[in-house]
C-alpha cells in the first residue's frame, strides 16, 4: 500500500452538499469495502460510496475510470487487487473529491484527464470551501483538451470533454465495442444533479452535455452514471426531461415574480418526489435552477 496523504479540507457552514460530496478526510476507513458489479466480461462497476469506478481488464492490465474518496483508497487497493494488478491507466470525469480521491495512491497509474481536472487538482480552492491543492502524485500526467482516445485490451476507450456542465472539466468515456458509458457527474440516475459553478459548471452546459450523450447513445447502451445505478438510455432520457421540466418550472415562477424563498416553497411539480432523496434536494435543484 502507498501513502496516504493527509490533506484536509475546511467545510463551509452553507455547503450542506459537501458533506456528503466532497468529504474527503484523510483517515482511512476500515470497515468499507467496494461492492462489484460485473458489467460485461471484462468491465466491472465498483461502488458502495462515492462516485461509481469503472474498471476495465484487458491482456495488459487494469484501466480505472473514477476512483472514489481519499479515506477508501486502501478499499479501492484491494478491490483492484482482486481483479488484477495495480491499474496501467487511471482516467477522471473530473475534479471532484469523490471521483479522484484515490488519485494519490494510484500515482504510480498513468493519469488522464482534461486539462482543467489538472488545473484544480493542483491549485485546489478557496472558496467556497477549503480544498488543499493535490499532491503532484495525485494530478493526471496526460491531459487533454476536447477529449482521447485509449485503446486498451479488446476495447477502444473514448474520452469526450464536455464544456461548463458539471464542472469545467467533464468527460464522458464510452467503451466500444462493450457499448458501455461512464458518464462521470453528467448523469445521477433517478436525482437532481450536483452543478457546481464555483468550478466552472453551469445549467446551460449541463442539460446540452446530457442532450448530446442521448444523441451519441442508443438503446443498447449500457449507462454507467456517477451516482446511482447502471441504466440505460430511457434513463438518461428521463434525466434529461426532468432538466428541461423543472427548468421551466422554476423559469415561470422567476418570470412571475416569485422569490427564491417563495418558489423553494412552492415547490416542484409531485412528479419529480423521490428525486431530492440523494445529495440534492428539491430546495437545493430549485436555487441551482434558480442561479443558472
Ligand atoms: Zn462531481
Amino acid at each position: 500500500m502507498k501513502s496516504i496523504s493527509h490533506r484536509t479540507i475546511t467545510i463551509t457552514a452553507s455547503l450542506f452538499v459537501s458533506l456528503l460530496a466532497f468529504n474527503n478526510t484523510s483517515h482511512a476507513e476500515t470497515d468499507f469495502s467496494y461492492k462489484k458489479s460485473e458489467i460485461t466480461d471484462s468491465i466491472t462497476m465498483l461502488h458502495g460510496a462515492g462516485g461509481n469506478i469503472a474498471v476495465l481488464k484487458g491482456a495488459e492490465g487494469l484501466l480505472v475510470v473514477d476512483n472514489g474518496f481519499d479515506k477508501n483508497s486502501d478499499a479501492l487497493t484491494a478491490a483492484l487487487g482482486e481483479l488484477g494488478e495495480a491499474p496501467s491507466f487511471v482516467l477522471n470525469t473530473h475534479w471532484h473529491g469523490d471521483h479522484t480521491g484515490a488519485n494519490e495512491s494510484l500515482g504510480g497509474s498513468v493519469i488522464v484527464a482534461h486539462q482543467n481536472v489538472r488545473e484544480r487538482l493542483a491549485k485546489g480552492s478557496a472558496a467556497p470551501r477549503e480544498i488543499q491543492p493535490a499532491a503532484s502524485a495525485a494530478l493526471p500526467d496526460i491531459t487533454y483538451d476536447s477529449g482521447t482516445t485509449i485503446h486498451f485490451g479488446d476495447q477502444t476507450v473514448t474520452a469526450v470533454h464536455y464544456p461548463k456542465a458539471h464542472t469545467d472539466g467533464d468527460t464522458v468515456v464510452f467503451f466500444e465495442p462493450a457499448h458501455v458509458v461512464h458518464m462521470g457527474d453528467m448523469m445521477f440516475a433517478g436525482y437532481f444533479p450536483y452543478i457546481d459553478p464555483s468550478s466552472g459548471g453551469s445549467v446551460y452546459g449541463y442539460t446540452k452535455a446530457v442532450a448530446a450523450i442521448l444523441e451519441r447513445i442508443d438503446d443498447t447502451t449500457i449507462v454507467m452514471p456517477g451516482h446511482g445505478a447502471i441504466g440505460n438510455k430511457a434513463d438518461v432520457q428521463k434525466f434529461y426531461d426532468m432538466i428541461v421540466a423543472t427548468s421551466a418550472t422554476v423559469k415561470s415562477m422567476k418570470d412571475a415574480g416569485k422569490t427564491l424563498e417563495q418558489a423553494q416553497a412552492k415547490g416542484l411539480s409531485d412528479k419529480w418526489q423521490g428525486w431530492g432523496d440523494f445529495f440534492i434536494d428539491e430546495a437545493r435543484w430549485i436555487s441551482i435552477l434558480w442561479a443558472g
